[in-house]
């Protein structure tokens, strides 16, 4: 199943592409703001499962049209990042492997969806291609053996990272250096695993004008999604439509000779396979 935000509302994606309004189709079974399917996540799929979509009424389906998508989970109550899950990005991070996973948060109001503009703010804006999870039952100490059933599905995500003011400091700001507005872009669509050949070894990526800076696989993880799901929910519950970033793959600007950062008028193109790719231009804030 492959469930979107199609201008605000929570959309399923038939298999011809179309979109069919979720709330409409369900006549009114389940609410239209995509952020709350999630508590009611096991009976949705069920739904989902028995709908035939061939007999939906024409007034309750759409066009996919990716310029009007929203983050599927636009307004998580918690939204959880792990830095330095790729052996080769510790390495360009000149880090060594982490032992623990380390954890910050993004702060939501940074969270978009998978296309349009993204403003540059001042310093030095990198790129971080990661595959997103979305919870999809409360999961509080639960074990890896256990995780992937209380997640509802996965997404590409951009953990978008300010360095200069993630690195500075007498301690590290990562959270607030990755939180300016647009920093979370999540989407295109939320893919739940039994659509993917191996949900644990998805190639993912990403481009800056037409050119490959990132390329990995999630197999290379240090810590697997599901062992992540253990070790967050040993200390904090997790909470139906909390958000994993999973940390990137090596290839960010930081880690290059020389350095790089996102410019105006770049375009960021970042792609899970078997989930899709997002969109997006970096712009310059306009002149005051
Ligand atoms: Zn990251």
């Amino acid at each position: 199943m492959r469930i979107a935000n199609l201008a605000g509302r929570l959309v399923l994606v038939a298999a011809d592409g179309s979109a069919v309004d979720v709330y409409g189709a369900s006549g009114g079974k389940f609410e239209p703001e995509p952020q709350d399917v999630f508590e009611v996540w096991d009976e949705f799929a069920g739904w989902a499962a028995g709908m035939e979509p061939d007999a939906i009424e024409p007034a309750h389906r759409a066009p996919l049209d990716v310029t009007l998508l929203g983050s599927p989970a636009p307004e998580p109550r918690q939204v959880f990042a792990i830095g330095l899950n790729y052996v080769d990005h510790a390495g360009e991070s000149g880090l060594s492997v982490p032992e623990q996973p380390p954890v910050f948060t993004k702060f939501v109001t940074s969270i978009t969806g998978p296309t349009g503009d993204i403003t540059l703010p001042a310093g030095d804006v990198d790129w971080e291609v990661e595959l997103v999870v979305v919870i999809g039952a409360r999961a509080h100490r639960v074990p890896a053996a256990r995780a992937w059933e209380h997640m509802a599905g996965l997404a590409v995500g951009q953990d978008l990272s300010e360095r200069r003011l993630q690195l500075t400091g007498p301690a590290p700001q990562f959270s607030l250096g990755k939180s300016h507005p647009g920093f979370g872009p999540i989407g295109p669509v939320l893919v739940t695993p039994d659509e993917l050949a191996d949900r644990d070894d998805l190639e993912l990526g990403c481009l800056i004008n037409g050119q490959q800076v990132q390329k990995g696989r999630t197999r290379d993880m240090v810590f697997p999604i599901a062992e992540l799901v253990q070790r967050l929910s040993a200390v904090t519950p997790l909470l139906p439509g909390d958000v994993i970033f999973t940390g990137t793959p090596a290839g960010v600007g930081l880690g290059r000779t020389p350095q790089r950062f996102l410019a105006d008028g770049d375009e960021l193109v970042s792609y899970v396979d078997g989930i899709g790719e997002m969109r997006h231009r970096l712009v310059a804030p306009a002149e005051a």
